[in-house]
């Protein structure tokens, strides 16, 4: 069954880091941008799903007419499963508790609050809206509005953030005690104020030994707490892995809605165009590619390495390419042997090589 994305690309304001498709100047045009989503949703009128993920930008930020004009359309043009798995993101600050009864009363089961680091100074650096203070509030309301799967995000190798401060922040995680903790380390992209910083010599990127250290430590704390670390960068406790982000790392197909969201359907890959005007008038397309049964292994098996716990299944690999990836793929299993665990079954990679699994995954591109 398919995943379905709905990029949602209204910010507040960009914050320092930030290189996604968000357009906090566009928040006045959400009611154009809303129709134009429904409009998309009705070319896949009665498509079969079992997850939704609404991403962004922010989409606690639209109003809580725009939401549930979103979440009533998701549901009627969708044959939604009854266990959907069904995700908003919700930035602090920015859902009260009528959004949050309107999220409730649409089925939406799973919340991922971008909470980023628990230091308000450090949130002041990334440029976000929100102190730490807004993120538990946020929590805790969601929380007493019913919702029993939620994800947080920490971020680390922050300008000015030690190993204290990220100590700090992982406490704190451990007192709210989600369901489900996203992990990304700062890298500083092109294009965004933390870029220009940096050539300007105002920031300080972190150094690949810190970088290093502080995701061994997080993986250390979460996983003695008892979080299965089942993803590179993504911890669970047991049976709360994002379904929908484990389609992706399967291989499974999904549609994107949305500026700039991608699509994937017996690969065949398209994505839209990030230009909002653009978008609006007539959903277009910025990529629209077939993969090679050669590209399409590739992928199979540099994103089911992804998924620590579970890996490449090989027997998947069979029956979706009628050959063996032990023979496909023989030198390049050998090239990266010390990394994985390869079995009769399957091929994983070995945690300790989470750190250096880009260079793993370049052998096996095509
Ligand atoms: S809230 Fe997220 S999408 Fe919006 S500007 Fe900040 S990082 Fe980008």
């Amino acid at each position: 069954m398919l995943g379905i994305y709905v990029h949602i690309p209204f910010c507040i304001r960009k914050c320092n880091y930030c290189d996604f498709a968000s357009y906090p100047a566009m928040l006045s045009r959400q009611d154009e941008y809303i129709d134009a989503l429904i409009a998309e949703m009705k070319l896949h009128y009665g498509a079969h799903a079992d997850t939704v993920y609404i991403g962004g930008g922010t989409p606690s930020t639209l109003t809580g007419d725009n939401l549930t004009k979103l979440l009533a359309a998701l549901n009627e043009n969708f044959s939604l499963s009854s266990d959907t798995e069904f995700t908003v993101e919700v930035n602090p600050g920015t859902v009260d508790i009528d959004k949050a009864r309107i999220l409730k009363k649409y089925g939406v089961n799973r919340i991922s609050i971008g909470s980023q680091t628990f230091c308000d100074s450090e949130l002041e650096i990334l440029g976000r809206i929100h102190t730490s203070r807004d993120t538990t509030n946020t929590y805790e309301l969601l929380r007493n509005c019913g919702f029993d799967n939620i994800s947080l995000d920490l971020m680390y190798a922050l300008p000015s953030q030690t190993l204290d401060s990220l100590n700090d922040s992982i406490d704190m995680i451990f007192k709210l005690n989600p369901e489900h903790v996203s992990c990304y380390g700062l890298k500083v992209e092109p294009g965004t104020p933390f870029h220009d910083m940096l050539a300007n010599g105002k920031l300080k990127e972190c150094d690949e030994d810190t970088f290093a250290d502080m995701y061994e430590h997080i993986c250390s704390r979460l996983k003695q707490n008892g979080y299965v670390h089942y993803e590179i960068s993504n911890f669970a406790r047991e049976g709360r892995q994002s379904r929908h982000n484990l389609k992706y790392w399967n291989c499974e197909d999904y549609i994107g809605l949305g500026l700039g969201a991608a699509s994937c359907e017996d690969n065949h890959r398209y994505t839209h165009t990030t230009d909002f005007d653009d978008y609006v008038h007539g959903c277009a397309l910025a990529e629209d590619y077939h993969m090679t049964k050669s590209e399409a292994m590739s992928e199979f098996v540099i994103l089911g390495l992804r998924v620590l716990n579970s890996g490449v299944d090989k027997q998947l690999f069979y029956e979706r390419f009628g050959e063996s990836i032990d023979e496909v793929f023989s030198h390049a299993l050998l090239r990266v042997s010390p990394y994985v665990i390869n079995t009769e079954t399957s091929l994983k990679l070995k945690e300790e090589a989470a750190l250096v699994s880009n260079s793993v995954m370049c052998e096996f591109m095509s």
